[in-house]
């Protein structure tokens, strides 16, 4: 349609409510997080991906500014737009994905608390997961065990109850647990009835010190190697019935539910992911944007046959299509982060399509980035080979690319595919 009216001259429409623009909070945000990122994370990524250990003056620190606590992230889980957490995670994430992992692993721990237990459970469990600035303390999530990865349905821990003595006793093996061993509070995920495979599930938080829970092998890794990754094993661990996260009568209900076949959403350890797929989207899109930067300052600066590689369309279209998929994935992370807190149900499984997009945007920008840099792009000299590294593994935990296209494909065609 044709418009004879002149666009310097007419007045504005009245604005819908949509922004894309961040408000001063976030951005103040967004500059603090940076700041550490960038003058405390950055210089010390090299040092703890070689040391492949928690790093733990690191945490202090985070800690001692405020970044990391229980306090912040209700800070951040109290935007209503739900953009403020994506926006510090990629902040932190463009500082090092490895510190950074180490930093907001404990966060994963949170996020099964605050889904699955009852306030009291929340006000007990939650703030003992970061402990405090003077002694920072660390939470686990464990659901993967050797047998159980993205099948999590066919998890074998098991958790008894002991009526006598108002107890769950725990048994089995968790293997990849992030912070698993060293955790104050790890949070285990157990079938209580498994003929119902993930709906007979619960979550159960370890408090620190029980025996029985114990660390097994500590994994060497690929990539994030400042972040542990190790077994767990529960070899008779009984915690009080009030570890059971909801309480025994919402599970008996939903059991209940489930057995007469009836629907029941709440599933212990998919609820916990589906809330954290932004979060992990947000993560790869700070790793993205790091390679992306780095590419774009050092392909201005390196000559080759007389000019800047730059100057090259191969490069330029590159660093093109590289901003390009970045900027796609952090819409749709935000989009997610966006739903998640306005409690939009993801009926085209929104938070899968971010963290899939996202994953694999940071596998391949940062694997452009080695491209541009050539053989320096190649050494541990320079960091993008290390963010090569760091991006692979958001393809693969929180649910791998191929389960978050089974996940979304499930969520389009209402189909239950395989
Ligand atoms: C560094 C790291 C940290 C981790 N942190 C944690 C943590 O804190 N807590 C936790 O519980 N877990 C954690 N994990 C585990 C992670 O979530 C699992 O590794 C992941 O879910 C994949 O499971 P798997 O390794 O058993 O692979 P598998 O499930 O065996 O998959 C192997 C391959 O088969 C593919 N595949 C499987 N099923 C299908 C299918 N139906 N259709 C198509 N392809 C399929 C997968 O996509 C993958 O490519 C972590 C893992 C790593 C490496």
């Amino acid at each position: 349609m044709v418009t004879t009216t002149d666009p310097s001259t007419a007045a504005a429409p009245a604005l819908p409510q949509f922004s894309l623009e961040l408000n001063d909070e976030q951005i103040t945000l967004r500059n603090w997080v940076h700041e550490f990122a960038e003058t405390v994370v950055r210089p010390a990524a090299h040092e703890w991906d070689e040391r492949e250990e928690t790093p733990w003056p690191i945490i202090k620190q985070a800690a001692e500014v405020g970044i990391y606590g229980m306090q912040f992230m209700a800070h951040l889980s109290a935007d209503p737009t739900g953009l403020s957490l994506p926006i510090a995670i990629e902040e932190l994430f463009w500082g090092d994905a490895g510190i950074g992992m180490a930093i907001f692993g404990s966060s994963l721990a949170l996020a099964a608390i605050a889904g699955n237990g009852t306030p009291q459970q929340v006000g007990e469990w939650a703030p003992q997961c970061f402990g405090t600035a003077e002694k920072p303390q660390l939470g686990a999530f464990c659901v993967s065990e050797p047998d159980a990865g993205s099948d999590v349905g066919s998890m074998k821990t098991r958790a008894v109850y002991d009526e006598a003595k108002d107890e769950w006793v725990l048994n089995g093996q968790k293997t990849w647990i992030s912070n698993g061993g060293i955790a104050d509070v790890h949070v285990v995920v157990a079938s209580v009835d498994p003929a119902l495979g993930t709906r007979g599930q619960a979550s159960f938080v370890v408090p620190p010190g029980t025996p029985g829970l114990r660390q097994g092998v500590k994994f060497k890794k690929h990539g994030i190697r400042a972040s542990h990754t190790a077994e767990v094993y529960l070899d008779d661990v009984r915690v009080p019935g009030r570890c059971l996260l909801g309480g025994k009568e919402r599970l008996d209900a939903r059991l209940a539910r489930a057995r007469e076949g009836g629907k029941s959403h709440e599933q212990a350890a998919l609820g916990t992911f589906e809330a954290t797929r932004p979060a992990v989207g947000a993560m790869a899109v700070g790793i993205a944007r790091a390679a992306y930067e780095w590419s774009l300052d050092y392909a201005k600066e390196r000559k080759q046959f007389g000019k800047p590689i730059i100057e090259n369309q191969a490069i330029s279209f590159t660093l093109a299509q590289m901003r390009t998929e970045i900027d796609a994935s952090r819409l749709l992370v935000w989009r997610a982060a966006w739903m998640a807190r306005s409690r939009k149900p993801f009926a085209a499984a929104e938070g899968s399509q971010a963290k899939f997009k996202a994953g694999e945007t940071a596998v391949w920008v940062t694997d452009r980035a080695i491209q541009i840099g050539g053989g320096i792009g190649y050494v541990r000299e320079a960091p993008v080979e290390r963010w090569h590294r760091d991006a692979k593994i958001m393809t693969i935990f929180e649910g791998t690319s191929e389960i978050q296209q089974l996940v979304i494909a499930r969520a389009i065609s209402g189909m239950r595919l395989a």
